[in-house]
């Protein structure tokens, strides 16, 4: 791998270990040019995805996007980085392992909210509060009636911009 500080081509591996319930690998490396050390994070990709947007845009899938929503809806919550982490893991997993190469983006956040509900009920409504347009008080009802009965009762907006989808 490239050095990130100065381009030079050959970059030593110094320390490999188990990161994540091992679901990744963290390598500690150095340059051989100018000496200094990064770290890199290798994980399993199954497949590659495509998002498909509620506009019809199609984008391809990024991690790093869907791990970033989940840790604001996390932040300052009783939940460790490694837990999100293994969070996130489970989430890319399950839309890899879907099999659908293309991926509506309302099924995504569909996904990450039903996860969250069985985490913490204060990220889940953050959210949900982001992710859908609560146009009418009584979405957002909805949202808080499915946390105090934790029935998993599908969450679709009555009005939203967001398109129907089949629920399989
Ligand atoms: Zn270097």
């Amino acid at each position: 791998m490239r050095c990130p500080f100065c381009g030079h081509e050959d970059t030593q591996v110094k320390d490999s270990r188990p990161h994540e319930d091992g679901a990744a690998i963290r390598r500690r490396r150095i340059c051989a040019s100018c000496g200094q050390r990064f770290t890199t994070i290798e994980r399993i990709q199954l497949r590659d995805l495509i998002v498909v947007k509620a506009d019809g845009r199609r984008v391809p899938f990024e991690r790093d996007k869907l791990a970033r929503s989940v840790r604001i809806a996390l932040r300052k919550r009783p939940v460790d980085e490694e837990r999100i982490e293994r969070i996130v893991n489970g989430l890319v997993r399950h839309l890899e392992a879907a099999g659908e190469p293309e991926i509506l983006s309302i099924d995504i956040g569909r996904r990450v909210m039903e996860t969250l509900r069985e985490v913490d009920s204060v990220a889940y409504i953050r959210f949900a509060s982001v992710h859908w347009d609560f146009r009418e008080t009584k979405d957002f009802a909805a949202i808080l009636e499915t946390i105090s009965t934790s029935v998993a009762a599908d969450v679709t907006p009555q009005d939203g911009e967001n398109p129907p989808v089949d629920d399989k």
